[in-house]
């Protein structure tokens, strides 16, 4: 997820991956219809199969991994009713706010219909982002499904089947796979909950390759032109991506873009898509488009950081309860500092730009308030306000900058050769590989591992701990130094700074 300050731009992570599963015997069906405009509201039924017992217990996801705070949904959602398969009216007790349980006896399925309020009036409202939730307009219409459709929990690993009824002349995108006739499959509600599907009256898709993936582009709010452009800026992003990365991790990717009056600039990254939502009034073609690339690039670099990499409670969440975590700041900081590299390799800013917006400003010398690990467990009870402040200038401002002073750490410790990049390519290694999480206090010893050195003190100074790093002297490592605003490369730098430097700004191989 991001956000910015200054106009809230949200970069929110999703998890989850790709759940295969084996050939389903009993699939999870979803009707959704709406009417579009103001005051509107989602109907959804539902359908599951056994679940096994006497009681189903039907849940409104509390959170979205990306957004981690709470959030429970099942308070826009009304009282569902439930009946079998014959229509026979089953009992329904609402446990709590996102937790109903259906009293179903021995009914083979159990459908369910509630009405579900459309949430989102802006950036942050009803103490909800709009990327990890859903909104009706006039004209366009968006859902995470997270947001909006309830789940059994044990039947999270079945096939799920999605039938939309759109108004009369819109159009649905997705990264869901559509058969032919239009019906959404995903392989496991975690597959599901993962996709959003942008809604609209007037939509523009584009489509390209990048390593004979399919990539799609689909714009509500701008013109065929503007959304060629926008898709040109994807593909450099992507095409720059998967050389820092050596591949893309997925099948297809779909990048869903909503230019309305309401947005601020938030975007919420998915296993193989993003939702981003920007103000109307931003120019892709223009100066203005540099807020755009930069949220780009963050999200599309969550496909690797927080989609993939993750600690082990994101990689199956429990939507059922509160989650938290000390290491968002991996997620949302690594980030949001790889998405400046990928700006660079995609030739959207210079070298120059690069180290300004990394290294251009001072650390406060007072350190921060909280430790970044505590900021990433605080994420839990966001609340409107300060609570996002911290967060958004944890992640999206200091943060970059103290993983910067930690890569030229690593690297200064190893001669040169290795940095964050090689952590991610041991972390793919160990973890996106296996099917597996990385334990929450497992970071620094990775980061040993990788350098096989010893950055413990880095780590209790400015993670764990609540100093900043003097980006000034890190600089040094790759042979620049700081004169007010402006990173100048030093007199004369020794063969080592002019190693460091190269591989610093070059592609792994
Ligand atoms: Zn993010």
């Amino acid at each position: 997820m991001k956000f910015v300050s200054h106009q809230p731009l949200f970069n929110a992570a999703c998890l989850a991956l790709a759940g295969l599963t084996t050939p389903a015997v009993a699939q999870v069906e979803y009707e959704l219809s709406f009417e579009p405009g103001a005051g509107g509201s989602w109907s959804v039924e539902a359908s599951f199969p056994d679940s096994g017992g006497e009681v189903m217990d039907l849940w409104l996801a509390r959170w979205t991994a990306g957004a981690y705070h709470l959030a429970d949904f099942g308070r826009f959602v009304e009282m569902p009713s439930a009946q079998d398969a014959a229509g026979t009216k089953l009992p329904v007790e609402r446990v709590s706010e996102s937790h109903f349980r259906i009293a179903k006896g021995a009914a083979e399925r159990v459908i369910v219909h509630y009405r579900a309020e459309s949430i989102s009036e802006g950036v942050f409202t009803r103490g909800v982002i709009d990327v990890e939730s859903n909104r009706i307009a006039e004209d366009y219409a968006y859902v995470t499904p997270v947001s909006l459709f309830g789940f059994v929990p044990e039947l999270v690993g079945e096939e799920v089947v999605l039938e939309v009824a759109l108004p009369a002349g819109w159009r649905a995108a997705t990264a869901l796979e559509a058969d032919e006739d239009g019906r959404f499959h995903a392989p496991s509600y975690y597959h599901f909950e993962d996709s959003p599907l942008l809604f609209s009256a007037d939509l523009h898709t584009v489509r390209f390759e990048v390593d004979g993936k399919p990539h799609a582009v689909s714009v509500h709010g701008k013109g065929k032109e503007e959304t060629a452009v926008i898709a040109d800026g994807c593909r450099r992003i992507v095409e720059a991506t998967s050389a820092l990365m050596d591949g893309l991790p997925y099948s297809h990717y779909h990048f869903l873009f909503g230019f309305t009056p309401k947005s601020g600039g938030s975007g919420l990254e998915h296993s193989f898509s993003t939702l981003i939502l920007l103000p109307s009034a931003l120019d892709p073609a223009r100066a203005g488009a540099r807020a755009l690339w930069g949220i780009v690039a963050h999200e599309f670099f969550h496909t690797w950081c927080a989609e993939r990499i993750h600690v082990e409670g994101l990689h199956r969440p429990d939507y059922t309860k509160p989650f938290s975590t000390g290491t968002i700041w991996v997620n949302e900081g690594v980030t949001e500092y790889f998405a400046h590299h990928i700006l660079l390799h995609a030739g959207l800013v210079d070298r120059d730009g690069f180290l300004r917006a990394l290294a251009g400003s001072r650390l406060s010398a007072k350190g921060r308030a909280t430790s970044w690990t505590d900021t990433s467990r605080a994420a839990t009870h966001w609340t409107e306000g300060a609570g996002v402040m911290d967060f958004t200038s944890a992640m999206y401002g200091s943060g970059p900058k103290v993983i910067l002073a930690l890569d030229l750490e690593m690297r200064r410790i190893t001669q040169g050769e290795r940095g964050i990049v090689d952590l991610l390519h041991l972390l793919r290694h160990e973890y996106i590989d296996r099917d597996r999480g990385f334990p929450e206090g497992a970071m620094i010893g990775l980061i040993n591992d990788v350098t096989e050195g010893d950055l413990t003190g880095f780590y209790e100074s400015y993670i764990a701990g609540t100093d900043y790093p003097d980006l000034a002297a890190a600089l040094e490592v790759i042979g620049y130094s700081r004169n007010r605003r402006k990173i100048v490369e030093v007199d004369e730098p020794s063969e080592d700074q002019l190693r460091a430097r190269a591989d610093f700004f070059s592609i792994p191989r």
